[in-house]
């Protein structure tokens, strides 16, 4: 059935149309309502004539702050013209861009844009920053990383990046409390299944040589079907981009909450293994509702990252199987050559932990370590390959088992009957 035409009126077109295609484009206003307003405005006798804003609003189909942002928002998207796509509504902003639902004209396709605002543009490490992410977003085709589409500056001098629209919101947005967000709370399957395709993603992103470096909730989109995107190459980075890497000597590149240890000392030599830290990290901030490590400034949770132990996740959510709190634990281990040596090996693990069994890598590395603690303290060690949540089983030294002691005594006393038996035979 054809649809009608929200400008069928023909009454102050251009700026009535935007804002009843706008309403409806953001869900805030049906069709029907907005038609409904259209017809109390034809029908109105008023020579000043009301604004279909203004109906809305007397209709309490928006809000009065509502309709002041909305014009807001369509004065911004008037002076934000990107050519071949029309702007429909404005999908959320990040820390250098603004990005906006649009509309592809020559595909007839939903699309999203990145948009750098003019006095970004003006700032030549944003513009390279912004189009290295276009570059290494167009390297990488998979359908858990968001597609990038096209990268260009508008006649205005707009900066842009045209990628897939993703129905969905971030981790981040999906986590925080009302009224800001729904305050969800991630069950161990969800997560796992988060943590299995980045898993994917990032695997993807290695083979091509690329390392993210911010994996976190905010640069992952989740749609309502279930399905995560991994997004934001804004910090990505060839891996054996040298000179790249001389350059960014010294400096933490990443975001606090979820940046590795070696991100944080600002080494050169940064590989997948510090994206592995990073989906340890969210996968943790995920399960327990908190990031691994906090503090009052960047510099003190950076400061534990390198310095302080980790709690294990299932300490603080007793609902975790103790397989998912390894495997995170593995990922998040201070020291990268101790981490897992693939991501395939991550992979493999959170897929043994869905089907019910023990992480492979993760036990494995566990038992390891707890040998090699054996061998250097000689006494105390913790001979199960997994605690119950807050309790250590911790076994003494042999010898000091009162097990062990008993037994022993046990032992001798019948060696001594035995004897005194064959003296009193034999005499
Ligand atoms: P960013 O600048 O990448 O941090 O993005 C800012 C916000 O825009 C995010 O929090 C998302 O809500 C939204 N967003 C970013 N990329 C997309 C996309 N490809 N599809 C839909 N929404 C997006």
């Amino acid at each position: 059935m054809a649809q009608p035409d929200l400008n069928a009126t023909g009454i102050s077109a251009n700026l009535d149309t935007e804002v009843g295609k706008f309403v409806v484009d953001s869900g805030l206003a049906t069709r029907e309502e907005v038609l409904l307003c259209r017809e109390q405005q034809k029908q109105s006798s008023d020579p000043n004539q009301r604004s279909l804003a203004d109906i809305l609003v007397e209709n309490s189909f928006i809000t009065v702050p509502q309709a002041k942002r909305i014009k807001r928002a369509l004065e911004d998207r008037r002076r934000t013209q990107i050519p071949g796509f029309e702007l429909q509504s404005l999908l959320g902003k990040g820390a250098m861009a603004k990005v906006y639902k649009a509309r592809q004209v020559s595909l007839d396709r939903i699309v999203a844009i990145k948009v750098l605002p003019k006095k970004s543009g003006e700032s030549a490490e944003f513009v390279e920053r912004f189009y290295k992410e276009g570059r290494a977003a167009a390297r990488l085709s998979h359908p858990n990383i968001v597609q990038a589409i096209d990268v260009g500056q508008s006649p205005d001098g707009y900066h842009y990046f045209v990628m897939e629209y993703v129905e969905g919101s971030t981790l981040y947005d999906l986590m925080q409390p009302p009224p800001q967000g729904p305050g969800k709370q991630f069950t161990e399957g969800e997560v796992i299944d988060v943590g299995l395709q980045m898993g994917e993603a990032l695997m993807h992103a290695h083979r091509r040589g690329l390392v993210h470096r911010d994996v976190k909730p905010k640069n992952i989109l989740l749609t309502p079907q279930g399905v995560a995107k991994l997004t934001d190459l804004g910090l990505a980075r060839e891996i054996d981009d040298k000179q790249a890497a001389e350059s960014e000597a010294g400096k933490a590149y990443g975001t606090p909450y979820y940046i590795s240890p070696e991100q944080i000392r600002g080494e050169i030599d940064i590989d997948f293994r510090s994206d592995i830290y990073s989906l340890g990290a969210t996968l943790y901030h995920l399960l327990t509702g908190r990031p691994p490590f906090e503090g009052e400034t960047p510099s003190a949770v950076m400061h534990r990252h390198l310095k302080d132990p980790l709690v294990p996740p299932d300490h603080l959510n007793p609902d975790i199987s103790a397989g998912l709190s390894e495997v995170i634990e593995l990922a998040l281990h201070k020291d990268k050559t101790e981490r897992y040596a693939s991501t395939e090996e991550m992979v493999e693990d959170l897929k043994a932990v869905r089907s019910g069994r023990a992480p492979i890598h993760a036990r494995h590395a566990i038992d390891l370590e707890q040998l090699s603690r054996l061998e250097s303290s000689g006494a105390t060690i913790d001979l199960e390959p997994r605690r119950s949540p807050g309790v250590t089983i911790v076994q003494q030294s042999l010898w000091e088992h009162p097990g062990v002691l008993v037994l022993l005594g046990v032992a001798g006393l019948s060696v001594l009957i035995n004897i005194i038996l064959a003296i009193l035979l034999t005499t």
